[in-house]
Formats: C-alpha cells, structure tokens, sequence
C-alpha cells in the first residue's frame, strides 16, 4: 500500500540546491509540508517562495549540519511548529576528491566526515524519539554508489558513503519494530552542483569525462520522493550500476588493476617528485 505524502511534513537537508530542491519541489506538489534546511539561506527563502507560489508549503530553517548545536536547534524548531516528522531525507554532503595526501586535514577530511556522516547520524539520532512515539516515520539516506564501490580519488567520500550505508543498515534493523522504514538512496553520477565543489584537477577532469553517464538532478528527486510512497532497503540510481556493483565485488582484484593500469599509474605522481 503506498503512503500517501498529503500533508506530511518532509525535512529535507541539503535543500538549497541539487537533489534537495528538487525533492522539495516535488513533495510540495504532492501536498507535503516541506522543511528546506542548508546554510545558504538566501536560497532557501527563494525556493520557499517559488513553492508557496505554485500552492504548497514551505519553511525554511537554517542548518549547518556539522554543528551539533544547530542540528539541535533546528529539529526543536520544527517540532515545536509542526508537532511531527514525518519524513527525513537526509540529502545534506559535498565531495572533495583528489589523492589523500593532497587533501587539506580539516576543510577536505574532517568536514566532509562531518557533514556526510556525523551530521546526518546526530540529525536521525534527535529525530528518532518523536518517530519513535508516534510509531511512524520515513528515514531517506542519501548514500552514493560511493557507498558500494570507493574509486581511487573518493577515499574519504567513499568512506563516508560506506559509512552511510551501513549506518542505514543497523538502523533499520533497530527501528522496524516501531513502524519506522529506513531506505538508502545510492546514485551514480549526476548533474547538480556537487561538481563545482569536488576541489581541484584530477578530480574535476574525471567527473568532466564520467560526465556522459550523468542522470539529471530530477530523476533522482522523483525517485527519492518514490522511495518515500513505497519505502524500501536500497534504491540504487539508475538501475544498472547494480551490476556494476556484484561485478566489483565479484572481481575485486580485476578492478583494483584495471583502475590501476588505466588511471593511477598514469596520473598519480608525487607532488615533490623523487
Ligand atoms: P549539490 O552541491 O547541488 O547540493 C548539496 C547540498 O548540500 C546543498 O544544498 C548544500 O547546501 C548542502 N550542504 C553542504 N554542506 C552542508 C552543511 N555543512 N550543512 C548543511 N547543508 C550542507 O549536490 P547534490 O544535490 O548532488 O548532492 C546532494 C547529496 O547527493 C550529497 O549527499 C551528495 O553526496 C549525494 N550524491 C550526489 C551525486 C552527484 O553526482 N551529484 C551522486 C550520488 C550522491 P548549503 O551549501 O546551502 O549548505
């Protein structure tokens, strides 16, 4: 039976661009109520208004979510406005690839864990009781293909998007008993803005010519708001990376010297060359 989306209310992280507007825009026309977090706010209020003017319901709410604090705030926020969450898409993170050793220890490494991992974990965390109470709840959590197969460049996107899969996993397993669904949403390449924050070349060449493969921003925003209509484990976007994904696993050691003959060797030079 799949769940009507009338008049629950949606938090969304990651709204302000991508993915995250995308779902806004299609959960407000299915008459949810939509909670549009993100730092950048000025943004947030244009898509709020471009929803209430096309009919539906939206509010804005500012979130870092690498700040614990303001996790907190925000989900009080909208409980004390709203009584309820409904559904959480936990869309909120951004990839910074290049070679680990190039990658900067904070702005690259211990923020990028921050906000794909740890900020999506203390979000559900704070969420969870008020679903709990109420026996009911939809968790969506953006994962990757990343979240399956960790290419050289992604060590630490990959490890984030790992981490999201198997937090997603134990999760699920904790809550199912109080009616509470937990899905994972694992995309390939698509074309929003998380190119123009994946750091400095090789990344950006590898993603210009991976780029063909690109699904577009509103196909993985009505498959999310899909996966909130009939909730299930694992949503991997488009369809065909699943086999992509037994085959690496199958072939592990056929990969990793594919990849090795193919890319590392080639572009992978120390920068203080011996
Ligand atoms: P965008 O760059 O378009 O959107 C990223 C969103 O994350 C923005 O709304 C940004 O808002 C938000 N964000 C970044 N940092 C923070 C933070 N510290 N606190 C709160 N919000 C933050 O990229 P996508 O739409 O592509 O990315 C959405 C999700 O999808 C990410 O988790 C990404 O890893 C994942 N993904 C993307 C794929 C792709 O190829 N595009 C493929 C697979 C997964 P603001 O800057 O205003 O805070």
């Amino acid at each position: 039976m799949p769940q009507s989306l009338k008049d629950k209310v949606v938090l969304i992280t990651g709204a302000s661009s991508g993915f995250g507007a995308d779902a806004a825009r299609l959960f407000a026309k299915e008459g949810s109520i939509v909670v549009l977090a993100a730092r950048r706010v000025d943004r947030l209020t244009a898509l709020a208004e471009e929803i209430r003017a096309d009919g539906g319901q939206a509010f804005v709410v500012p979130l870092d979510v690498a700040e614990l604090s303001q996790i907190d705030e925000a989900v009080q926020t909208v409980l004390d406005n709203f009584g309820q969450i409904d559904i959480l898409f936990n869309n909120a993170g951004f990839g910074r690839l290049d070679w680990l050793e190039r990658l900067d220890p904070v702005a690259d490494i211990e923020t990028q864990i921050a906000v794909n991992l740890t900020g999506l974990i203390q979000l559900t965390r704070l969420v969870l009781p008020s679903m709990m109470n109420r026996r009911a709840g939809t968790i969506i959590n953006m994962s990757s293909v990343a979240g399956w197969i960790a290419p050289p460049l992604y060590s630490i996107y990959a490890a984030t998007k790992h981490g999201v899969r198997g937090f997603t996993d134990a999760l699920r397993r904790e809550v199912a008993p109080f009616g509470i669904k937990v899905c994972g949403i694992y995309p390939g390449g698509a074309t929003t803005e998380f190119g123009h924050h994946t750091g400095s070349a090789p990344s950006k060449s590898v993603f210009k010519a991976a780029a063909f493969l690109n699904v577009t921003s509103e196909f993985v925003a009505r498959r999310t708001v899909g996966l909130a209509r009939h909730p299930r484990r694992t949503l991997i976007l488009p369809w065909w990376y699943a086999p992509v994904i037994w085959f690496e696993r199958a072939f592990p050691g056929l990969v990793d010297w594919f990849l090795e003959v193919t890319f590392v060797k080639r572009f992978h030079k120390p920068d203080h060359g011996e």
